[in-house]
């Protein structure tokens, strides 16, 4: 694919706004570091930025947001958020929150937690494309997965041009860092990553220490893993099944269906065998699935290739036991 260079007048990233409303791959500044942008409540929008990143997993994504009015609906703000907001948005400030019910950002965009990540970036670059877009944009950094993050065009273009529809050519970073995250969930607010908004200033803020959770105790009840959970099907998953039991569902990818399987009890993630649109299906069909209350659910094998790899991953953390 041809990716495409815009300018940063008003009349290209109003173009670069449209192209993300419609679903393209467009990379573009923000004062932390480029991102990757994509329609956030899109998930075949999404499924594409996993894809060109070539994440190994369904990391959750931030959802970027023009205004502070666009970020508080799609979530539930508590007194450390609302202050933490009031006071470092627009700006190079994550704060993670319960999802509200009808918070637009999709599943695959969140890794299926019950929690979102929201940002209202400063850069006056960037906000004018999300206001342009009208719609929550997940922008994980423009760089392919495991490489530094994007701090200029040029090194966005270095790990993903052809692999994107657009790329806006703006300055280069003025953080150059990634936001820092701070999660406001019941409880305690903690700091989940440390970037340009400090944790002293925050806590200056709220008036109370935040914490930073132990990443590398399990026992740590403050570890982000064990934030919220992850979305698990009631249903226990049978992963890598040659063929479907009596009672059990089947979560089928491309064209050979596994012999047991009923149409009214089988979710194909992508009869055409595309890895993208299998990704973007991946958490409605096992809701759906679930939803039908059968013994289990059968996982036909996966290619572990690309994007595979990804969907494997959550498969398998869904079919751990609890
Ligand atoms: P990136 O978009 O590459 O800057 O990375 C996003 C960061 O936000 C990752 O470290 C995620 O783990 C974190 N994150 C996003 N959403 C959540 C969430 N709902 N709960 C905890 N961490 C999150
Ligand atoms: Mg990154």
């Amino acid at each position: 694919m041809m990716t495409t260079r815009l300018a940063t007048d008003t009349c290209s990233l109003a173009e670069a706004g449209r192209l993300l409303a419609e679903g393209a791959l467009v990379a573009f500044p923000t004062e932390t570091v480029y991102g990757l942008g994509a329609d956030a409540t899109d998930p075949k929008a999404v499924a594409r930025i996993y894809s060109a990143k070539g994440r190994p997993s369904f990391n959750p994504l931030i959802a970027h947001v023009g205004t502070v009015e666009a970020a508080l609906r799609l979530g539930v703000f508590n007194d450390d958020a609302r202050k933490l907001a009031a006071t470092f948005w627009p700006g190079p400030m994550t704060l993670v929150v319960p999802a509200a019910r009808d918070c637009a950002v999709c599943d695959l965009a969140r890794a299926g937690l019950d929690t979102v990540a929201i940002r209202v970036p400063v850069d006056p670059v960037a906000r004018a494309i999300l206001q342009s877009a009208g719609r929550p944009i997940a922008a994980p950094s423009a760089n392919v997965s495991g490489h530094v993050s994007p701090s200029e065009a040029q090194h966005v273009l270095a790990d993903l041009d052809g692999k994107i529809d657009a790329i806006v050519m703006g300055s280069a970073s003025r953080v150059g860092v990634e936001s820092s995250i701070f999660a406001c969930l019941k409880g305690d607010t903690i700091q989940l990553r440390p970037g340009a908004v400090t944790r002293a200033e925050a806590e200056q803020v709220i008036g109370r220490a935040i914490a930073i959770p132990d990443e590398v105790s399990e026992t740590s009840p403050l570890s982000p893993g064990r934030l919220a959970s992850h979305y698990a099907p009631r249903a226990p998953l049978r992963l890598n099944a040659l063929e479907v039991r009596p009672g059990e569902a089947c979560l089928a990818f491309g064209q050979e269906i596994p012999p047991g399987a009923t149409a009214a009890l089988t979710r194909n993630l992508s009869p055409s065998g595309s890895l993208e649109e299998a990704a973007a299906n991946l958490y409605a069909s096992l809701r759906h699935l679930d939803s039908l209350s059968p013994t289990g659910i059968a996982v036909v094998k996966f290619s572990e290739e690309g994007l595979g790899e990804a969907i494997f991953d959550r498969l398998l953390r869904a079919a751990s036991p609890r």
